[in-house]
């Protein structure tokens, strides 16, 4: 399902186009373009959904698998001391998109970084 409105439908389209970190038949990887951290990326489901609870459970199911995964080769890569993995549903929870998304936000000792 698209929305032809919605900014992550595009970049998962590849209407926009991005640096894909990875992607697979249901997700892409991208950097954030306002990083709350060095290296923060976020994984977009190829399927619009507004947040986790209009997710269809095959994409539910697969999610986190995506996040060890690039998860954990972003910690190798950047060499960062720990990360934070964390996705917001609704405006009252800080979401500013609204097209499912979880966020991979490296994090380095005493970093000062405020989520
Ligand atoms: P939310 O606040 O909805 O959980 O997170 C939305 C995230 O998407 C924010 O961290 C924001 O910086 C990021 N973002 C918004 N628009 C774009 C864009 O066009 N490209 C990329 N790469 N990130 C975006
Ligand atoms: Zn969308």
């Amino acid at each position: 399902m698209k929305d032809a409105n919605c900014i992550f439908c595009k970049i998962a389209d590849g209407e926009i186009p991005s640096i894909k970190l990875y992607e697979d038949k249901n997700f892409v990887v991208i950097f954030d373009i306002s990083p709350a951290a060095q290296g923060h990326a976020i994984i977009i489901s190829k399927t619009h959904a507004k947040d986790l609870f209009e997710l269809p459970n095959e994409y539910a199911a697969n999610i986190m698998v995506v996040a060890k995964k690039v998860g954990s080769a972003l910690m190798e890569a950047l060499n960062c001391d720990g990360m934070n993995i964390l996705q917001n549903n609704g405006e009252a929870a800080g979401q500013t998109v609204f097209h499912l998304h979880v966020h991979l936000i490296p994090r380095y000792a005493d970093d000062a970084v405020n989520i």
